[in-house]
């Protein structure tokens, strides 16, 4: 078994193909919001939740394994697990993949690190699990952001065939402020909107790699 697991940012095709991903979820409110949207216009997404987020939402983790969208895993309590002991972060990732199985993921489930940094320790330890690492090659700042337009810019820059999209869905609370992704949710809109006019269709993640 390979010791290093194999890293995704894109995937190399000619088809106008890419895919939206989320992070952080799922969150009562903007993700539901995502979940209408991707269902009025027939578009699958993958999201990479946290366990501890499961746990509070399993309804939502339901209802977007029922209306086809990939789950992915992005561990269970987003701290940054560069710094923490192997055994923990074995748990995280296991911890976050059981729950997923439990309410009724069946296909292979990938994991994208909390805060997208290369996990040293954990390398190995994902090898064993056999993950693919999902990263991406358009990134958008969406968690700092409060324009749509200038979230949108940035994707337009950069996206190409094969590009896997980074946004997010919920986020961390910091001191006491709310977690806010009016912004996000207006760009996915506008997104959906123009990139087919551009040729572009959406897929997951794993539709991408097994084009
Ligand atoms: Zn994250």
């Amino acid at each position: 078994m390979a010791l290093i697991p194999k890293f995704i940012y894109k995937v190399k095709i000619k088809m106008k193909l890419v895919a939206l991903t989320f992070d952080d979820g799922p969150h009562p409110l903007f993700t539901n919001e995502l979940l209408d949207l991707f269902k009025e216009n027939g578009i699958k997404a993958t999201f990479f939740v946290t366990g501890k987020n499961i746990v509070k939402h399993k309804k939502i983790v339901r209802r977007m394994i029922k209306e086809g969208h990939e789950l992915g895993n992005h561990s269970y309590s987003h701290w940054n697990l560069i710094f923490k002991k192997k055994s923990m972060i074995r748990e995280e990732i296991e911890k976050t993949d059981r729950l997923l199985r439990e309410l009724g993921v069946k296909d292979d489930i990938h994991f994208r690190p909390p805060f997208g940094r290369f996990l040293f320790a954990a390398l190995s330890i994902l090898a064993s699990l056999n993950k693919k690492i999902i990263m991406w090659n358009v990134p958008t700042k969406d968690y700092k952001e409060n324009d749509p337009k200038v979230i949108l810019k940035r994707i337009y820059k950069r996206i190409k065939p094969g590009s896997i999209i980074v946004l997010h869905d919920s986020g961390i609370e910091r001191s006491g402020k709310k977690i806010d992704r009016q912004a996000t949710i207006d760009a996915v809109k506008m997104l959906i909107d123009e990139l087919p006019k551009r040729g572009y269709e959406f897929r997951t993640v794993s539709e991408l790699i097994n084009n």
